[in-house]
């Protein structure tokens, strides 16, 4: 529990929410900003602030609790799609510091929620990615 975190006030009760779903590791309430019917956060009742920082437990726990939200969403409100989203850092777009995921369920391409991807792919050379690769390779192998 981190005192100044909005996220840890929700969880301990101090801050009203919509919640949706609690266990023992993970909380689930919907967004107040409802950028689409049904906006879902899911986070971790331990505070961490990203993804970096999440212990793997916790990791497995805030997934299983989102595929269960994302289930119920689906039964629910019958969106055509849905979009986890995970914001970590600031540059990222994140702006509460207590890790958590967004669920939106999706209803058309006017439903309030856009991701716009531009391809660079033409941009690296086949060397490029191999050299790219082989170094992401010995940086996965060193963390073992
Ligand atoms: P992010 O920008 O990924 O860090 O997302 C933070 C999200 O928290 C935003 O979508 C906010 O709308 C949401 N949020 C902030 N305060 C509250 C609150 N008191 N209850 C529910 N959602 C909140
Ligand atoms: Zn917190």
């Amino acid at each position: 529990m981190t005192s100044s975190c909005i996220f840890c006030s929700i969880i301990a009760g101090d801050i009203p929410s919509k919640k949706i779903y609690e266990d023992e590791h993970t909380f689930a309430f919907f967004d107040i900003s409802q950028v689409t019917k049904g906006h879902a956060l899911v986070v971790p009742k331990n505070h961490h602030e990203n993804l970096f920082d999440l212990p793997a437990t916790d990791v497995s726990h805030v997934y299983q609790t989102v595929q269960k939200v994302a289930n119920a969403l689906k039964d629910t409100f019958s969106p055509v799609g849905l979009n986890l989203v995970n914001n970590n850092g600031e540059a990222a777009g994140q702006t509460v510091f207590h890790y958590h995921v967004h669920l939106l369920p999706r209803y058309d391409a006017t439903d309030g929620f856009q991701a716009k991807w531009e391809e660079h792919g033409s941009e690296y050379s086949q060397e490029d990615l191999e050299q790219m690769r082989v170094k992401l390779v010995s940086t996965l192998s060193d963390q073992k």
